[in-house]
């Protein structure tokens, strides 16, 4: 009866479903739309903000030895310098010499089945291009002509002005990674909060990438939003702590979130940046193939030793107990709010032919996730005493949960519009709701109904265990 397709396919009627259903628009689309950068409608918002929220339920509030913060886009220049983003944070460019579109070349070595990983050296990536230069075609005109491969910086410049005159002709970027206002934050921390070393600073923000290629909708943009967690251990802590924090990280995603384990899976970086000891990536497996959802490091003391070196402060702790002293070593835990988003629309996305040969599509999100958790609608629009009793219920449940009311009077047809955006529980008020106090609750999965004390509504939702 359910048919679940795991491929392009499937992905496009995500894509059109999403603007369709008033989950993700273009940005700016009344003026022609800006390239790989996506705004989220009022559906997608409430999805947007559950995530955010579960990610800082247990990465934060949950625990002892994590604090949050939130730093401001504009960073110092001198920021980007320290942390090797303006010398190094580059991916490989090729440009079709015939119709002049830019490539990413280790994505096009990628699509013919030769391994390019973003973190090897110009040179290796160089290399494999031009071993492999017969089998690269243009997929825009089809010519095989392509440029050298070089560098392109991803950092994005703005204009912001000089008016303290602290930098000189150095440009202000907009943040590339939200990591680098923990960095920056951590002696304040140190300094202001009761923190010991192991201990975690956590971060959700915005951060802005110029990626060469637009490309699988909301999965790579040049705006988007990081959840980051920077647990400062000891020197010879590092990686066990490592070990753990993947651990906890597969967990929320299985435990927490309730992703299908097949969907998921790790993948050890082999070529690593000089200074790390460990590299993972968890992939999910998108509509499009097994993509990075969220990226583990072991990252040892450059990041803090780097921020020392240029701003010349001392970074070390002192451990209170045995005096001991050091520049902590950082593990790192850094996902992308858009791709677990669109995680969990694949997750969800499903089309069913019914027992009558109708076809519904109906988004299976695990109840939380639900943009609407409950829907409430009179049986007829045009008897005023339905429609006040629909009304009451429906005021009496929306400070509790994220509710939605529809008078439009077609009961089939809400049922539907509420299964596609994947609304876990309908409730209709009719004649007996005036009689006997009860309406049908009806449930998205099994389409089940039941009828229910308007009177213990709210008991019947707070046992489903959803907010
Ligand atoms: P990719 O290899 O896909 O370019 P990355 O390794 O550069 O990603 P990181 O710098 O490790 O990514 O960033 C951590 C996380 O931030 C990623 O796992 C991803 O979820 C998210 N992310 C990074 N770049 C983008 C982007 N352009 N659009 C959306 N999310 C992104």
């Amino acid at each position: 009866m359910e048919a679940k397709e795991k491929d392009s396919e499937l992905f496009n009627k995500i894509i059109s479903f999403c603007k369709r259903r008033g989950f993700v628009y273009q940005s700016s689309e009344i003026y022609g739309g800006m390239s790989a950068i996506y705004d989220y409608g009022p559906y997608g918002v409430e999805v947007i903000n559950t995530i955010k929220a579960l990610w800082w339920k247990h990465t934060v509030q949950a625990r002892e030895d994590v604090v949050g913060v939130d730093s401001a886009i504009f960073m110092s220049p001198k920021v980007w310098v320290a942390s090797g983003h303006v010398a190094g944070f580059s991916d490989p460019l090729t440009e079709c010499k015939k119709c002049h579109l830019r490539f990413r070349a280790d994505h096009m070595l990628e699509e013919i089945g030769v391994q390019a990983d973003e973190k090897m050296s110009e040179e290796q990536i160089s290399e494999i291009f031009a071993q492999n230069r017969d089998k690269l075609k243009c997929p825009s005109c089809g010519s095989q002509d392509f440029t050298d491969i070089s560098k392109f910086n991803l950092l994005v410049k703005s204009n912001l002005g000089n008016f303290s005159g602290k930098w000189d002709s150095e440009p202000v970027y907009l943040r590339g990674e939200t990591c680098q206002g923990i960095y920056t934050n951590y002696l304040n921390i140190l300094n202001s909060m009761k923190v010991r070393v192991p201990f975690g600073i956590a971060q959700i923000g915005k951060a802005f990438r110029n990626e060469i290629t637009a490309r699988q909708f909301i999965f790579r943009t040049r705006e988007f939003e990081q959840m980051e967690l920077e647990y400062f251990t000891k020197p010879d802590e590092e990686m066990s702590e490592y070990e753990k924090l993947k651990e906890t990280r597969w967990k929320f995603y299985t435990e927490v979130m309730g992703i299908k384990e097949e969907n998921l899976k790790w993948y050890q970086h082999e070529n690593l940046v000089f200074y790390a000891k460990d590299a993972y990536d968890i992939l999910y497996k998108f509509p499009f193939g097994w993509n990075e959802l969220e990226g583990l490091h072991a990252r040892g003391d450059y990041d803090l030793s780097q921020h020392a070196k240029f701003s010349q402060k001392d970074m070390n702790y002192t451990d209170p107990m045995t005096g001991e002293k050091y520049v902590p070593h950082i593990v790192e835990a850094s996902s992308g709010v858009g791709r677990n988003f669109l995680m969990l629309l694949s997750e969800a996305y499903t089309e069913e032919k019914l027992e009558n040969g109708e076809q519904r599509i109906v988004m299976k999100f695990n109840p939380k996730f639900a943009p609407v958790k409950v829907a409430v609608f009179p049986l007829l629009r045009n008897k005023p005493e339905l429609v006040k009793a629909a009304k009451e219920i429906f005021n009496q449940l929306k400070m509790e949960y994220n509710c939605e009311y529809d008078n439009s009077g077609n009961i089939g047809k809400c049922y539907r519009r509420q299964d596609e955006i994947g609304t876990p529980y309908c409730v209709t008020v009719d004649f007996e709701t005036l009689e006997k106090g009860t309406v049908t609750v009806r449930d998205r999965d099994t389409m089940k109904q039941e009828r229910v004390a308007t009177t213990e509504l709210k008991q019947f939702f707070s046992d489903k265990g959803f907010r």
